[in-house]
């Protein structure tokens, strides 16, 4: 099966949502692109927000790009209400630099601009690659995040709502999305600001035969990417039985599926655990794997769907 470990390439750590003082960042975007180089990352896409106020950047990164650091352009697009009343935020990367403005003058929803779902379907439609941002922090119900059909992703990891609100984590809202059959691909991103500690503590580890935006951008649409804190997955197979995940050194291994449905093992410093598949998780259409080490810090793992023509296998998508 061609998915995440077996596509073509090799790994670029990047950081898919951050801000400059073109918004409401305290750094200005050459040195948020230089402080990500220097701490080893691949790339950035800078995000900032998209809104009047801040004259709709979509910020101009390229001139900070060297020979092992690309970037990405993209904004954070925000339009319409959710069901609490508060305004979307909507990650956009690859958006083009003459994606038209909305009317969003600043945070608070206006009468008459599009919904959330529009803004997001007319970014992909420019060629973004769109996540449902923070869940938990913007207080997202259920129905808000079903009805964003067009996004690719949804944040599993938001380092600065975590750092910030305590609400970094969009596990629940997500499991949810995926046992209605969503085929939503799952991201961890920092969100950072630098006005509190909230880099450099959630990133994406995509598999792309090279560094460029272009190729990056074709591997997150087609989800040949993990979200990780720190611990890297190097394979996950499937045997008929049993889900064989190789990673980093970790003390948990854990599999969920749809509902309750869950196996875990735990030991010391494991880099080949093999999972049998349980009732619960044999009988869930999809699977998710998360990693745990022994700092606490996490990987997860891209949904894996089972194969509806055979029923055997499972496919990563
Ligand atoms: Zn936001
Ligand atoms: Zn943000």
């Amino acid at each position: 099966m061609i998915d995440t470990f077996t596509a073509p390439g090799r790994f670029w750590r990047g950081n898919l949502h951050s801000h400059s003082d073109r918004s409401d960042g305290a750094l200005p975007p050459e040195e948020v692109c230089r402080r990500y180089a220097a701490e080893g990352y691949d790339f950035l896409a800078l995000t900032d927000h998209f809104l009047g106020r801040y004259g709709y950047p979509i910020t101009d990164t390229a001139p900070f790009r060297t020979e092992r650091f690309t970037t990405l352009p993209g904004a954070e697009l925000h339009s319409g209400a959710l069901e609490n009343g508060e305004l979307w935020h909507i990650l956009a990367v690859g958006l083009p630099a003459g994606f038209a403005p909305s009317h969003s003058p600043d945070f608070t929803p206006v009468a008459g601009q599009e919904t959330g779902p529009e803004i997001a379907a007319r970014a992909v439609a420019a060629g973004a690659f769109v996540a449902i941002a923070h869940p938990h922090w913007s207080g997202l119900s259920l129905a808000d995040a079903r009805s964003l059909t067009a996004a690719h992703a949804i944040e599993i990891y938001n380092h600065g709502c975590a750092i910030g609100a305590d609400r970094g984590n969009g596990a629940a809202i997500t499991d949810l999305l995926l046992s209605e059959g969503r085929r939503v691909t799952l991201i961890a991103t920092d969100d950072s600001h630098f006005t509190e500690p909230d880099h450099f503590g959630g990133w994406v580890m995509v598999k792309a035969p090279e560094n460029t935006p272009e190729a990056l951008l074709a591997a997150l649409k087609a989800g040949h990417f993990y979200a990780s804190q720190g611990p890297e997955l190097h394979a996950i197979r499937f045997d008929g039985a049993a889900l064989e995940v190789e990673s980093s050194a970790v003390v948990s291994v854990i599999v969920q599926g749809r509902a309750s449905a869950v196996v875990a093992r735990h030991g010391a410093s494991m880099t080949r655990t093999r999972i049998l598949l349980a009732a619960g998780l044999a009988a869930s259409p999809w699977l998710r794997v998360t990693v745990v080490d022994a700092a606490g810090r996490r990987a997860w793992s891209n949904p894996l769907w089972r194969d509806g023509a055979d029923g055997a296998g499972f496919i990563a998508r």
